[in-house]
């Protein structure tokens, strides 16, 4: 990295959206661009995701790098304070639950630049914390979106098309993981009709 007589001060970049929308294939890329500069980056995901192995961060499309597992806030704060780390990046944040929030302010004050990556919409429809908090607190946010898969338009939303699981949207535990025989990305407009292959969405 680049010595710099100024301060360190941190940074927060937040990559949202819902699911599909291409999260953590911009946080892969953001990485692959730092440390191409230099950049001691760490990357950590959650030990819930369990779609592929656990010590890397998977797109949708199998690709990946590799990653620290940690299932909750100390161990992310443990991981991340084991080097002089100049970039942490975390995928799928939403995991974590709002506890996330006051150890990212301690990543920031050690003028580490954090990019927080995660669901802001659970599959209900609903703001899914804490991504929504970190898009009000960053430096930058990008809010990305996926493709309707009923009509081509820019999906915010995504919802299970696999049985419901019994407890609230907003619980953190392994329903949130899935891909595309689990999960549809919808727009506004098709949100609410799972059945997609249904005869006509309209009853026709
Ligand atoms: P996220 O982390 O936001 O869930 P990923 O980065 O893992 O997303 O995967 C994004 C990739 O998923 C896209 O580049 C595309 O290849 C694939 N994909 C599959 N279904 C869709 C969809 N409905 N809309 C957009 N991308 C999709
Ligand atoms: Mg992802």
């Amino acid at each position: 990295m680049h010595a710099s007589a100024a301060p360190p001060v941190g940074r927060l970049e937040v990559i949202t959206g819902p699911m599909f929308s291409g999260k953590s294939e911009e946080l892969m890329r953001r990485v692959r661009r730092a440390r191409i500069a230099g950049v001691n980056a760490l990357v950590i995901s959650h030990s819930l995701d369990t779609r592929a192995e656990l010590s890397a961060v998977t797109s949708h499309i199998g690709v990946n790098i590799p990653a620290i597992p940690v299932g909750n806030v100390s161990d992310l704060a443990a991981a991340a304070a084991a080097e002089d780390f100049d970039l942490i990046a975390i995928d799928e944040a939403q995991f974590f639950g709002p506890d996330l929030v006051p150890v990212v302010d301690d990543l920031l004050a050690t003028g580490a630049t954090v990019i927080v990556e995660g669901l802001c919409v659970t599959f209900d429809g609903a703001p899914f914390e804490p991504l929504p908090t970190f898009m009000a607190l960053a430096e930058d946010v990008t809010k990305l979106t996926a493709v309707c898969t009923i009509c081509g338009r820019d999906a915010v939303f995504h919802e299970r098309i696999a049985a419901q699981p019994t407890g609230a949207a907003t619980d953190i535990d392994a329903s949130h993981v899935g891909g595309l025989d689990t999960y549809v990305a919808r727009c506004r407009e098709h949100f609410g009709q799972p059945a997609a292959t249904s005869p006509g969405a309209d009853g026709s």
